[in-house]
């Protein structure tokens, strides 16, 4: 039996040094293997090394030629790369189309504030392709100091181009700091943790987007959907996993997913995730991963809780704050509308009748106001509608958020669910049906309008039993917030009269 287990080490050894050999192996891979990843039990075995032409990929880009970059399997020729030899062992999967890179100097030109942070043409190029013509405050800090290695505390408003001050240097570094190599199954690199489903399946589009010149390929895993395409993904190699917490946690304590090869760790939107109970979930996720990884922190606020996970997560954290979490965007109007209680349906339908738009979310507290106001809206024939909640199977929540990106429906009925980086462009309105009971709501939801600097608007529908959320809102934010009423509506009492009556019956309470 000794005899046979010697024969055996043997030749396993002899296995790996023949892989060295091969000169594919990075160091950064062996130095993983070495902390751990050696016990995880991948149904698959050991990732292997990309065809010759990935390394050479990354040289020409450092040594400033543009070109083709090849991808899985590698090809020097045109954008598309076939299979390679050893690539087709693998499970057969989809190959990624990988673009190529425009002339480097045009690129520079075109892209010239981007590449002054540090940014190469095969992120550049990206940057190109989605038109951005100025980098947004939070990629200017942010993206020098994940380049340069350092971890990240970003405070950021939401829509502020959070995603892609994270994405484009996180990407360009796996890409280029060490020679590019294809990921061990199950292995990734790149982890990203959101709060909701939507806000996660949005930042895998975001990664696939930034890194269409690059092989680097990303896979969301999400709740409410079948676990076994996820697996069998993760199985072929993946480099960045963009995840909610418990459908992860599932995968980990499955084996599915080894967290152990993770070099860059971004925590997204935390404090939403503190508020969805997750924290212990995150916490657990990030005792996985490995120690030697750079992690980025994102959070609209900064309360003590996330202040706290973020000293005990993050190593000598630089900070990226942009400072603005208290308030919304200086391009959104917002104007609060009082009105009794029980005319607030009735005020909804008036101003979706009266109002000019093309697309608007209603937010609601409760799932079940979602509903009855989504029934209601379409019962009076106002517009048609979709509603997004947590209690919607998972297929639902995306064919309603499809079908208002899509504009098939002009409104979207949600609860907070879809109050967090949700980037769907050119919605006209916010409509908050109840006032948010947490200021940071309100600066959350009426933010999915006038993003990226565009113009948008939001209407709060205020009955006087919530002034105390108002003036707290009001406090938060340090401004009073316009009054307005609907010409032609038949109000049953004088709003703007309850409205201050309310006011300042809340403020005396308050002084007693
Ligand atoms: P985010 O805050 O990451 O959800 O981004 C909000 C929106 O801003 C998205 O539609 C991005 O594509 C867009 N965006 C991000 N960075 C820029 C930029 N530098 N210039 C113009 N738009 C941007």
């Amino acid at each position: 039996m000794k005899v046979l287990r010697k024969i055996l080490s043997l030749f396993r050894r002899s296995g790996d040094s023949k892989k060295q050999d091969n000169g594919k192996t990075s160091k950064a891979l062996n130095n993983s293997r070495k902390k751990g990843g050696g016990k995880f039990d991948s149904r698959r075995g050991k990732g292997k090394p990309y065809g010759v032409k990935c390394p050479s990929a990354g040289a020409k880009e450092r040594s400033g030629k543009s070109g083709e970059t090849p991808g899985r399997g590698g090809n020097s020729k045109g954008g598309k790369n076939p299979a390679s030899k050893g690539n087709s062992l693998k499970r057969s999967k989809p190959k990624k189309t990988v673009l190529q890179i425009p002339p480097e100097a045009d690129l520079i030109s075109k892209t010239a504030e981007f590449a002054s942070l540090g940014l190469k043409p095969c992120v550049l190029a990206a940057v190109e392709k989605q038109g951005y013509n100025s980098p947004t405050e939070i990629q200017k800090l942010a993206i020098p100091i994940i380049l340069e290695g350092a971890d990240v505390v970003g405070t950021a408003q939401t829509g502020t181009g959070k995603t892609a001050a994270f994405a484009l240097p996180v990407i360009q570094k796996l890409f280029l700091d060490v020679p590019y190599e294809q990921p061990k199954p199950s292995s990734p690199r790149v982890l990203v943790l959101s709060p909701t489903r939507e806000l996660a399946a949005q930042t895998a589009q975001a990664f696939e987007k930034f890194s269409e010149f690059t092989p680097i390929e990303t896979l969301l895993i999400q709740g409410g959907v079948s676990m076994n395409p996820q697996i069998d993904a993760l199985e072929s190699g993946v480099d960045v996993v963009v995840a909610t917490p418990g459908r992860l946690l599932d995968h980990i304590r499955q084996r599915n997913i080894n967290l152990k090869f993770v070099r860059y760790l971004v925590l997204d939107e935390v404090d939403r995730m503190f508020d969805m109970g997750f924290i212990e979930d995150v916490s657990n996720i990030i005792r996985y991963c490995s120690a030697e990884r750079q992690t980025l922190f994102f959070s609209a606020t900064m309360p003590e809780a996330v202040m706290k996970l973020s000293r005990w997560a993050l190593k000598n954290p630089k900070n990226a704050g942009v400072g603005i979490a208290h308030s919304p965007a200086d391009t959104i109007e917002h104007y609060v509308y009082p009105v009794d209680a029980i005319q607030k349906y009735d005020l909804l339908l008036a101003l979706l009748k009266t109002l000019d738009f093309s697309s608007t979310i209603i937010f609601t507290r409760t799932r079940r106001d979602a509903d009855r106001i989504a029934e209601w809206i379409e019962a009076n024939n106002a517009c048609t509608c979709s509603v997004l909640h947590s209690d919607k199977t998972q297929r639902e929540r995306d064919s309603a958020l499809k079908a208002f990106k899509e504009g098939k429906v002009k409104v979207l009925v949600a609860t907070d669910i879809a109050s967090r980086g949700l980037d769907i462009s050119n919605i006209t309105y916010v409509i908050n049906y109840n006032v948010p009971e947490q200021p940071e709501d309100y600066v959350h939801r009426i933010g999915r309008t006038g993003r990226a600097n565009a113009e948008g608007r939001a209407i709060t529908l205020f009955s006087s039993d919530e002034a105390s959320f108002l003036d707290k809102i009001e406090s938060f934010i340090g401004r009073p917030i316009e009054r307005r009423t609907l010409d032609g509506f038949a109000y049953r009492s004088d709003p703007m009269f309850d409205a201050r009556k309310a006011a300042s019956t809340h403020r005396k309470r308050r002084n007693h």
